[in-house]
């Protein structure tokens, strides 16, 4: 199972499907990503190998500048297209992809659908999208949404979304890895950093509990009140 994500000048779809390539070796059952664009969030998710996504992407092309791209390992719901990943919300503003276990979902989920809310998968992951979604409905931010709907989860979670109209990349981690990647006006999200390692060797290690938001700018780390978290950039060794 793994994450990616990428934002920078040029198309995404490249990026996310190379490095979901380059985290193979994690093991998966299935593969997805979700890309934004002037039209929304296009997505495309699949049973089966990465090369399975591809030919889904080739025969129905999709562009977006940044994106989100999963490997899943099911853990809660089949091994479906529906429950493959990235979710989205009813509204399709907001699209999240994980790797873990919220283990509070089924309560979660039950609130949720209480305030109308529709699921379309069986995964512990679809509250994620909601709870944004419901964030958002309250008049919140997407950092502030993002950063209320993870404070709400329990469980073991590397997360990433894209959220609105925001030109931008919200991710965190608890019990499982994400590294950051900083390029020359662009910037990557991973759960290892071989799904990179080819666009930038500059890696900042999340910790548990950092909250990234990266955009074209640049990026920020913070912990779950908001505040700064300071982060060493490593430099990292490559033979191509
Ligand atoms: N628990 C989630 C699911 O079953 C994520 C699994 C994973 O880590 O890939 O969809």
């Amino acid at each position: 199972c793994g994450i990616t994500a990428c934002i920078g000048a040029d198309d995404s779809v490249e990026s996310l499907v190379d490095g979901l390539r380059r985290l193979e070796y994690r093991g998966y059952d299935s593969a997805g990503i979700a890309v934004k664009n002037q039209s929304g969030i296009s997505l495309t998710k699949r049973v089966g190998e990465v090369s399975e996504l591809v030919a889904a992407v080739e025969k129905d092309p999709i562009s977006g500048s940044f994106g989100i791209g999963h490997t899943r390992w099911a853990t809660h719901g089949g091994v479906t297209d529906g429950n493959a990943h990235p979710h989205t919300d009813e509204s399709g503003r907001v699209a999240v992809v994980h790797n873990g276990i919220i283990s509070n979902y089924q309560s979660l989920r039950a609130e949720l659908e209480s305030k109308g809310h529709k699921f379309s998968s069986e995964t512990d992951t679809e509250v994620v999208p909601h709870l944004i979604e419901e964030n958002l409905l309250a008049g919140a931010s997407p950092e502030d949404a993002f950063r209320a709907a993870i404070g709400s989860l329990s469980g073991s979670y590397a997360i990433a979304a894209i959220i609105g109209d925001e030109h931008a990349i919200y991710a965190t981690r608890s019990g499982s890895p994400l590294v950051l990647g900083v390029g020359e006006g662009e910037y990557y999200l991973a759960s290892d950093v071989p799904a990179f390692i080819q666009h930038t060797q500059q890696v900042v290690y999340l910790h548990d509990g950092d909250f990234v938001v990266t955009s074209l700018d640049g990026y920020s780390i913070t912990d779950s009140a908001g505040r700064p978290v300071d982060r060493p950039v490593e430099y990292i060794e490559w033979d191509p």
